[in-house]
């Protein structure tokens, strides 16, 4: 139990140096180039509190679940594919890992939106009204172990990932990267990045996802664009979205926001477009 307390302090001091990180790269650089706004954003109370809970939850919660699930996801694939997997070269591996994780939190995020028990759980995100680094986090505990899992389950079944990262085809770097390029993706900066559009997501490609009415359907690739080319769902214009935000009700305090979705349905799957 003391071990586990104190490697719970080094992870909550760990989450802290990360806000200051972030902060220290992203307030500036949105202040700069994003859109201008005359008002404090009133959300950034409880965006700084889901940082917290989005980076704290999980690890108070799934570190044993995972474990466990992760042994008996591996046991469901078949020997013959995971020992191919196994035998493929370290580069080969880590592409698999990448593109198979991508391809899960698509599916993940998308049924998300589709399936209306998902949405009440994923609405909390779009409910962001700006654009903001921090809007990243703005995530109910729920949804964000659903998409992780869509993300982490077959790279257990397929022995590319373990909970712990021991023995992972997913190296640590690769991870900080992908994490950081989620908060990059939700900043309030009006960067176009040219072809490289065509490679990675972008601020603009993620901005049209949280868009209010038209195209809250589109774009759910984390950092693949070619996911949603693929599965029919990209939509990225020359122009910005006008405005972001969704029109599911959203409670104002942080319990209501946290309890509303676990109480009986009075929320709807968003519009299609
Ligand atoms: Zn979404
Ligand atoms: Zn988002």
């Amino acid at each position: 139990m003391n071990a586990f307390l104190s490697e719970f302090a080094v992870d909550v001091a760990r989450t802290c140096v990360w806000l200051v990180l972030l902060t220290a790269l992203f307030v500036p650089l949105e202040r700069w180039f994003g859109m201008r706004h005359e008002q404090p954003n009133p959300q950034l109370r409880h965006n700084l509190a889901y940082y917290f809970i989005s980076s704290l939850v999980p690890i108070l919660l799934l570190t044993i679940p995972m474990a466990l699930l992760a042994t008996a996801a591996h046991h469901l694939a078949p020997a013959a594919l995971t020992t191919t997997v196994a035998e493929l070269p370290m580069a080969a591996r880590v592409l698999l890992a990448f593109v198979v994780a991508e391809t899960g939190f698509y599916w993940g995020h998308r049924l998300s939106h589709e399936i209306p028990w998902l949405w009440r759980f994923h609405a909390l995100h779009h409910t962001a009204e700006r654009m903001h680094f921090l809007t990243n986090t703005r995530n109910h505990p729920v949804d964000m172990v659903i998409t992780r899992l869509f993300g982490l389950v077959p790279l257990y079944m397929l022995g590319l990932a373990t909970p712990s990262l021991e023995g992972s085809a997913t190296p640590a770097l690769l991870l900080v990267l992908g994490n950081v390029w989620g908060f990059f993706i939700h900043a309030n900066l009006r960067w176009r990045l040219g072809p490289l559009e065509w490679l990675v997501t972008t601020p603009a490609f993620h901005h049209w996802h949280h868009s209010r009415h038209d195209h809250i359907n589109r774009n759910y690739a984390s950092t693949l664009p070619f996911l949603d080319r693929l599965f029919g769902s990209h939509y990225l214009p020359r122009h910005w979205p006008a405005e972001v935000g969704t029109d599911t009700p959203c409670a104002p305090t942080l319990g209501g926001q946290l309890l509303d979705p676990m109480l009986p349905a009075r929320r709807t799957a968003p519009a299609a477009d």
